[in-house]
């Protein structure tokens, strides 16, 4: 890795470097000087007794890693729902629509051919050429086939991206409100996530926090906007800036674009790659995107990186130990929703802006919460520290009294808040609202309907 010529790529580490050896023999001691990882290689709980679960037997690294709790939420709402149970899942994050038919005819026709074998690493070339024109396109970049990697969701183009650039111990600046996985990803890749959180309280970063944050072993910051999951879009003149400032400084720039046409109200997320005057080869940005939030097909598993391409000679390394490529079948989806009629992106986003804005007028009646209207995504994150400073348990009472999912925001460095989806259907906006109305605002009525039954409110 250390010969490809370029200073930021990871080296394997020396022997020679006292943090290395260090970091490698003592992961806690160093760790345990960051409070956000404190708890990343803390010895593991006892099994309980009488357990047999041999867990010292599992890495320190691997039980350190936190579940999903997006994804286990899911889980749970699938399994109440299997049981009967009325539940309003505001917690998705994923919208409802079905795939686009460009997508379905290009896979279909794929699969019929019954010759579906390994893809070369790094992506079909015909799919690399839809991704070159969508940059092209949207980032009024012109890039190589050789600066783009597909990989199974932006979430593996993530991982790869993380795995090739971060020594063990290296720091990677997590803008908050950020998406969960970020921290989780950062460290198991050996690295320390350094959250960066608004100090007024607010959504919006300050090139000036994220500066003071900055250190000698930054290795790269990650932003990601339109935002998961506040929705907000930061400003150009933030885009600006953070591009300038990481080009000067040799700071890598992930800019995580999975939401970036799902924008409201005429709005545009400013790309990244137009604010540098850098060339392809030499510039620290790196885009991340997908197929996932834009076209709703989440369940393809298509993700890809632009990036220069000794970055990317690396990460096909990766990604060709590790999965050897994405499946062909769904490299096809990918290319067939890209190449195929664009006005499902923007049905998308039209549904979803008006999603938002029925869960705008229900949280506007809502005693004592304060919201930020978001700009785009499926999200919003209002701070519902009016009736409770703890999101986990909030999030808890109001599956098991309203049986609607959220998702607590303290997993995206935002305790007090919580995380609510419009990414589903208007009846499920103004149903799971009134059931949290209901639950927690005592000048509502005190009775509902939820399903067939009626419930009493009997805690207020
Ligand atoms: N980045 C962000 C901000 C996300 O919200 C998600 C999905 N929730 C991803 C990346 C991962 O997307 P994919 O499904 O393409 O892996």
């Amino acid at each position: 890795m250390g010969n490809k010529g370029e200073e930021n790529v990871s080296v394997i580490p020396s022997t020679r470097d006292p943090r290395l050896i260090f970091a490698r023999f003592f992961p806690t001691l160093r760790y345990e000087k960051k409070s956000i990882l404190a708890p990343a290689f803390r010895s593991p709980p006892r099994p309980k007794e009488g357990s047999k679960r041999d867990i010292m037997s599992i890495s320190q690294l691997a039980r350190s890693i936190a579940e999903s709790p997006t994804l286990s939420l899911n889980e749970q709402a699938r399994l109440l729902r299997e049981k009967g149970e009325a539940v309003v899942h505001l917690g998705a994050g994923e919208p409802k629509n079905r795939a686009p038919i460009s997508a379905i005819l290009s896979s279909a026709a794929k699969l019929n051919t019954g010759d579906i074998k390994y893809t070369p690493t790094d992506g079909i070339p015909s799919l690399k050429k839809a991704v070159i024109r969508y940059t092209e396109e949207n980032y009024d970049r012109v890039v190589a086939p050789e600066n783009v990697l597909i990989s199974g969701g932006a979430k593996q183009a993530l991982f790869n991206l993380l795995f090739t650039l971060v020594n063990p111990q290296d720091e990677v600046i997590v803008l908050a409100p950020y998406w969960v996985s970020y921290p989780e990803m950062i460290k198991m890749v050996y690295g320390i996530p350094v959250i960066v959180t608004p100090e007024d309280g607010g959504f919006y970063p300050r090139m000036k926090e994220i500066e003071q944050a900055v250190s000698s072993y930054t290795k790269a910051i990650i932003v990601n906007s339109p935002n998961n999951p506040s929705g907000v879009v930061y400003p150009e003149s933030f885009i600006a800036e953070i591009v300038e400032f990481c080009e000067r400084k040799g700071i890598y720039l992930i800019m995580d674009d999975i939401y970036h046409k799902l924008v409201f109200e005429g709005k545009v997320a400013p790309p990244a790659f137009r604010y540098t005057t850098k060339d392809t080869e030499s510039t620290k940005v790196i885009c991340i995107n997908g197929i996932s939030k834009l076209y709703g097909m989440t369940g393809f598993r298509i993700g890809w990186v632009v990036a220069p391409r000794n970055l990317i000679e690396v990460m096909i390394n990766v990604q060709a130990q590790t999965t050897s490529c994405t499946s062909l079948i769904l490299q096809a989806a990918a290319e067939g929703a890209l190449t195929g009629l664009q006005s499902v992106v923007e049905s998308l986003r039209m549904t979803l802006e008006n999603n938002r804005n029925v869960m705008m007028q229900e949280l506007c009646s809502f005693n004592g919460i304060r919201v930020t209207k978001p700009d785009g995504t499926y999200y919003c994150l209002p701070d519902f520290r009016a009736y409770s400073n703890n999101s986990v348990e909030l999030s808890r009472f109001l599956l098991k009294k309203a049986l609607v999912v959220t998702v607590p925001g303290k997993e995206f460095g935002m305790e007090g808040h919580l995380r609510l989806s419009y990414a589903t259907t208007v009846k499920d906006v103004k149903q799971g609202l009134e059931r949290i109305k209901w639950a927690l605002d005592p000048s509502s009525p005190n009775e509902i309907y939820i399903g067939e039954r009626k419930y009493v409110r009997d805690w207020l």
